[in-house]
């Protein structure tokens, strides 16, 4: 979590351990930051969440691309955890790391 808070606004640690510093760059009139902390949390960042979905989703058309020029075809499926108002997220969380194949059909 301490990554996560420091995500962006707090600055990284050099090879040497010490404090490096933020630079700002601007490329193609975008200007971004380097030398802050990065948590590349996925799930819970919505910075890196934003980048990693970014850049898995440009794999996952260049791969679709591919396989669709050589012939194959692919769809698009979604799963997701049955859960009502009452359940716990950890439990459901845990459930769904540790199980796997369809254990809960309708
Ligand atoms: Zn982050």
């Amino acid at each position: 979590m301490n990554r996560l808070r420091a995500c962006g606004r707090v600055m990284a640690q050099g090879q040497d351990g010490k404090v490096d510093r933020v630079r700002i760059h601007v490329r193609e009139g975008v200007a971004y930051a380097s030398g802050l902390c990065v948590c590349a949390n996925g799930w819970l960042c919505p910075v890196c969440g934003a980048k990693i979905r970014a850049k898995r989703a440009n794999e996952i058309a260049i791969g679709v691309a591919n396989l669709i020029m050589s012939g194959g075809s692919a769809w698009m499926v979604t799963f997701t955890v049955r859960h009502a108002k009452g359940h716990a997220l950890a439990e459901r969380s845990k459930r769904s790391t540790t199980h796997s194949g369809n254990s809960e059909t309708a």
